[in-house]
């Protein structure tokens, strides 16, 4: 569900990666959510498989690749700049390629509109890349001449997407050893009406448990402490169309497969839809130690009226009980959610009551997303906009909400010893380490500076808080 989690989309990064063997020398730009963190290091693995070097900057490059966004505006926009930058790097015979989402939706403008593009592989072509690039046989013109034939039409774009990696794709990570993000599905089946992302995506489709055991596994052997499960929406795993429900896998059955993999330390889930809990789930990530206690379910809104509007499926009453029954349930457990303000149709008392929920209901981290229209979603035909200035103002009362209780939760952690997972020297200080304690995920949260101490990345220490803010708190290593 790539519901719009607030830094995790907005987080566009450049991701020039290392100098490696002989062949096309390579420089990748990763936009977007992890999902398509993913997709890029699948492609890194593809070609450095393919004997192919993967270079930390354009200039010089032979082959330049934009993995692109296209969720929302923004995004698109972003993508689009990106990739008008990176044809000015383009070496003379050399090739630009863009995939992922934008790719899916725009095939035909970008290769109408941007004729420095050689290939556009759709967000579930990038397995095709090694191909593309491939060298091909010339072909003599009638002319005599000879001129090199293309191997691939410049569009590859399945119209419905379908492909979805295993634990033997090859994969080159990036980022930090050890924190992965790990996908096991692909697509999403629901009718959100804001969403275009099944429209970019397709259809869901799951991974097997012992496929994502296998990779979990390996990652773990390799450095990796903690994993991070990702999707389009978490808690449908395994309900892939087709799939008869006598021969469904389950998100529940998967938690507990991995709470035995002794080689990874917490496993963490993101983009849970709040629907689609139930008592086996919720069983699982309660009692598997390993699984961290932090649940990441975008609700979007809370007023009936308006989770209609946006076919989420559900009604409140719903929402309200399962914030209940996971605060029961599971000890200790941090709550990360995400809104959208200004949705078509949201009037003044609609946007209060979604004031009053977050207010009462006190989060440990909550986004808020000003609506984004987007052509070919059903909310994009709905009457009564909501006007922007009107949107930004919404954001910004409901997020000063969340500031203040934010900040509570903090200071109620003062004084109290928490395992923290070390990132590294921080880049506020040389004298500081950046971590994250459990109810932190990676790219999206607040982090933990850490005083008195030096140790290595990838540490998983004790410390004591001492410090806190709206988003971020300080602690003291516990070495002894
Ligand atoms: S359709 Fe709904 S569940 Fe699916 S990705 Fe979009 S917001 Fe998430």
């Amino acid at each position: 569900m790539a519901e719009q989690t607030a830094p995790l989309f907005m987080a566009t990064r450049r991701t020039p990666v290392a100098t490696a063997p002989a062949g096309q020398r390579i420089y990748f730009v990763s936009l977007g959510c992890p999902k398509n963190q993913v997709d890029t290091e699948l492609m890194l693995g593809q070609v450095e498989a393919a004997g192919h070097q993967l270079v930390h900057a354009p200039e010089g490059a032979d082959v330049i690749v934009v993995n692109t966004c296209a969720f929302i505006d923004a995004a698109k926009e972003e993508s689009v700049d990106t990739i008008l930058e990176m044809a000015q790097h383009k070496t003379k015979g050399g090739k630009l390629v863009v995939t992922g989402c934008l790719a899916q939706r725009y095939a035909d403008d970008l290769a109408k509109d941007i004729p420095e593009i050689d290939h556009i592989l759709g967000s579930a072509d990038f397995q095709s890349l090694a191909k593309a690039l491939s060298p091909q046989p010339a072909f003599t013109l009638p002319s005599g001449g000879s001129k090199k034939k293309r191997a691939l039409p410049v569009i590859q774009v399945s119209e419905t997407p379908t492909y979805i990696y295993d634990h033997e794709t090859p994969r080159k990570r990036i980022g930090a050893t050890h924190s992965a993000y790990v996908k096991i599905a692909e697509g999403c089946d629901r009718p959100c009406s804001f969403c275009i992302i099944p429209k970019l995506r397709g259809p869901q489709r799951s991974r097997q448990i012992d496929d994502i055991v296998a990779e979990a596994r390996a990652l773990g052997r390799a450095g990796t402490r903690e994993i991070n499960l990702i999707a389009q929406d978490l808690t449908r795993y395994g309900w892939d169309k087709g799939v008869a429900p006598a021969d469904r896998q389950t998100l529940a059955q998967l938690v507990r497969a991995l709470g035995k993999v002794d080689e990874l330390d917490w496993v963490r889930l993101h983009y849970t839809f709040p629907s689609a809990f139930d008592d086996e789930l919720i069983d699982a990530i309660a009692s598997e130690p390993k699984v961290v206690k932090y649940i990441d379910v975008p609700l979007q809104h809370i007023s009936d009226p308006m989770l209609k509007r946006m076919r989420r499926g559900h009604s409140s009453r719903v929402t309200r009980e399962l914030m209940k029954t996971l605060r029961t349930r599971i000890d200790n457990v941090v709550i990360r959610t995400t809104f959208i303000v200004g949705h078509p149709g949201e009037t003044q008392a609609e946007f209060d009551e979604l004031c009053e929920f977050v207010a009462e209901s006190k989060f440990d981290r909550a986004g808020a997303f000003t609506y984004s229209v987007e052509p070919g979603t059903t909310s994009a035909m709905l009457p009564h906009r909501v006007d922007a200035d009107v949107m930004a103002e919404r954001q910004q009362t409901l997020m000063e909400i969340q500031r203040k209780i934010s900040r509570d939760h903090h200071e109620a952690m003062v004084g109290k010893e928490i395992e923290v997972l070390v990132e590294g020297v921080s880049s506020e200080s040389e004298y500081l380490l950046e971590g994250r304690w459990y109810g932190q995920a990676p790219g999206i949260d607040g982090v933990t500076y850490l005083s008195d101490g030096q140790v290595p990345a990838g540490s998983l220490v004790r410390a004591r808080v001492t410090q806190a803010s709206d988003y971020d708190i300080a602690a003291t290593l516990e070495l002894s």
